[in-house]
């Protein structure tokens, strides 16, 4: 063996020979739950989750061993905090781990933040619903087997009423399923598979992860059949694409882009009155679907529910957790005759939703009817005006300005909606700009993550930056109390 490769090969055996030793300072999983230290851990929280941390703690100084990241001093260290390390284990795994956080990034439906917080009478009817017997499927009246659209179905025509589609002809009739994805596949597989299905091209909109419109017509069996261009499709593409073969026109909300430039695209009503002339269904995926005014808060160019059914589309599809301000689901309105159909399709039963979902969402419609917008908290935020928020971040700024760690400054700024509604449209507002002494920003957003509850909010130029729009007013003590504790740490 030449040299060089010996002197390698001698120090790759010591440090292995001394990994070993490593290893054989921690002690086996079973000396270790059994031993007297972990006693009273195990009287308090049971054997088997003592057990898992156990294992859990153990495999991590194994593997900082072996990554050599423990020298024989440092084992020592880690070994006199095993007890600790033990119970800091034992509360994360017995702690939940989907937990509530205080959103002050301003995006009012934020998918990777549960979307719609939902309304006080929601909770309240989800406990109800939830924890004793229900009339979920049973008709008080008659004492015979009901059904569990009737209860929301009733708020649905309530909310829209006046709206019958098609000249008055048909009324209007809603289901519930889990969420948008499922409506708008229900109702394509419902109305068009083996058929076709017309779509503008620049229509064919991915929302997020894996919700493609090709990709959904295609597991609906429909055909899809794309006309016009990415920036410009004429009313007369749809009636040149229009064969026996045709089953549904399709319109689709763009949530989450803009075309903005040399662009086309047909008025609703003209593709109404297409769809008319032909018999053949006009579907809308409005994705977001407002079933308030948004242009009283300054937000023009989005269709509601309502408007569409209205203007004479014949099915639109929803979600429940975004603009609407509820629960997790998904919506089917429209034609009676149609709808009948999509909840006699096989699938139906498994996309429809569970007696939580009812009850918060008849909560949710019950606010809208009684016209208790403010009830909703996503539909409060957007309504809440820059000087209200403006107030509160003063007091927020007041409050942190006591200790001398914090610079702080009030900026003008934007809110969003978030959820693919209204890509374009912001809410303005009043941010609180901070920065800490001797913290980078990153790490001020990071230990603001770490606190309990989590904060999150965002960085830019430097600074870290809280929406109050989004902040229950009930958390801005919160705030204050976890931006002190990260900037002098106890
Ligand atoms: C958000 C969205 C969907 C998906 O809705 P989910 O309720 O998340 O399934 C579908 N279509 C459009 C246009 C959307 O904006």
């Amino acid at each position: 063996m030449p040299p060089f490769l010996a002197a390698w090969d001698n120090r790759a055996r010591m440090s292995l020979s001394s990994k070993s030793d490593l290893y054989r300072k921690l002690p086996s999983l079973d000396e270790f739950v059994r031993g007297p230290h972990l006693a009273p851990l195990i009287a308090r929280d049971g054997r088997p989750a003592v057990t898992n941390a156990a294992r859990v703690v153990l495999e991590r100084l194994r593997h900082e061993i072996s990554t050599g990241h423990l020298d024989s001093s440092a084992i020592d260290l880690a070994l006199a905090g095993l007890v600790p390390a033990m119970e800091r284990e034992i509360r994360i795994s017995l702690g939940y781990a989907l937990r509530p956080v205080i959103n002050a990034t301003g995006v009012i439906l934020h998918t990777n933040l549960g979307r719609a917080p939902i309304a006080r009478s929601a909770i309240e009817q989800i406990g109800h619903a939830a924890g004793r017997y229900s009339n979920l499927e049973f008709d008080l009246n008659t004492g015979e087997r009901g059904e569990r659209d009737s209860h929301v179905d009733r708020l649905f025509r309530q909310l829209f009423h006046g709206e019958a589609v098609n000249g008055e002809k048909y009324p209007i009739s809603s289901i519930v399923l889990n969420n948008n994805a499922a409506a708008v596949w229900l109702a394509l597989n419902t109305l068009a598979a083996g058929g076709e299905v017309i779509v503008s091209r620049g229509e064919l909109v991915e929302i997020g992860g894996s919700f493609r419109i090709p990709d959904v017509m295609q597991q609906s069996n429909g055909v899809l059949r794309e006309v016009g261009t990415t920036n410009r499709t004429r009313i007369s593409d749809y009636e040149k694409a229009i064969s026996d073969n045709t089953r549904v026109l399709l319109r689709v909300h763009r949530s989450n882009f803009q075309i903005t430039g040399f662009t086309e695209q047909p008025s609703l009503q003209e593709l109404v009155t297409l769809a008319r002339e032909r018999s053949i269904p006009l579907v809308e995926d409005l994705g977001s679907g407002a079933i308030f005014d948004l242009r009283s808060i300054g937000i023009s160019g989005e269709t509601g529910v309502a408007e569409s059914l209205r203007a004479g589309v014949d099915v639109v599809t929803y979600s429940g957790d975004k603009l609407l301000g509820g629960p997790q689901a998904g919506m089917l309105t429209g034609r009676a005759d149609l709808i009948r159909r999509m909840r006699s399709n096989s699938l139906f039963r498994a996309l429809r939703v569970d007696k939580l979902t009812y009850a918060a969402l008849e909560a949710t419609l019950l606010a809208y009817v009684k016209g208790e917008h403010d009830a909703i908290p996503a539909l409060r935020m957007m309504r809440l005006t820059k000087d209200s928020i403006s107030m509160r971040a003063e007091a927020v700024g007041r409050a942190l300005r006591t200790s001398p760690q914090f610079q702080i400054e009030l900026i003008d700024g934007e809110s969003v909606i978030g959820g693919g509604a209204a890509p374009s449209a912001t809410l303005p507002t009043r941010l609180l700009a901070i920065t800490v002494k001797k913290l980078r920003p990153d790490e001020l957003l990071s230990r603001l993550r770490g606190a309990d509850p989590p904060v999150i909010a965002r960085v830019q130029d430097d600074r870290v930056l809280l929406d109050l729009r989004t902040v229950f007013p009930e958390q801005d003590d919160a705030i204050v109390a976890t931006l002190r504790a990260q900037a002098d740490p106890a």
